[in-house]
């Protein structure tokens, strides 16, 4: 993703709007590792704006998807937001639902789908995490 301000810049480039509810989500996402939920962006953003709705973090966020400045990907049905696009994949602990980036060679996004247009990809590696496997009972 780029900064939010890079981000504003060329939005307004094109003519679009940036409303103070999407400055502060992408201020929200810049940066962030945590690969968080719609939800959990929601709930950082109604400390600062009690009044903004999920859905408009919906809206913003799959747009952000869209244009390819996140990458979106679900995990149990739950979609999760990432800003880093560089090529990475996603370490899943199968126990905390802890998600974490790690280096890997992972699919070319540029790859000519008929018929469909790809905004990311994803690649995830489901295991446990080192806390996890620690107490993980081996059977
Ligand atoms: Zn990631």
């Amino acid at each position: 993703m780029r900064t939010p301000e890079k981000l504003t810049e060329a939005i307004h480039q094109r003519g679009g709007k940036v409303t103070p509810q999407r400055l502060a989500i992408y201020r929200l996402l810049a940066g962030n590792q945590g690969h968080p939920t719609a939800e959990a962006i929601h709930e950082a953003l109604r400390e600062v704006m009690p009044m903004v709705s999920l859905t408009t973090v919906y809206k913003a966020l799959n747009e952000l998807a869209a244009a390819g400045e996140v990458k979106r990907f679900d995990v149990g049905g739950v979609s999760h937001f990432d800003p880093n696009t560089d090529p990475h994949a996603e370490a899943v602990c199968l126990l905390c639902g802890r998600i974490r980036d790690v280096e890997a060679t992972v699919p070319d996004e540029d790859v000519r789908i008929d018929g469909f247009r790809v905004s990311s990809v994803a690649t995830l590696f489901y295991g446990y995490c080192s806390d996890c496997a620690a107490r993980r009972i081996e059977t």
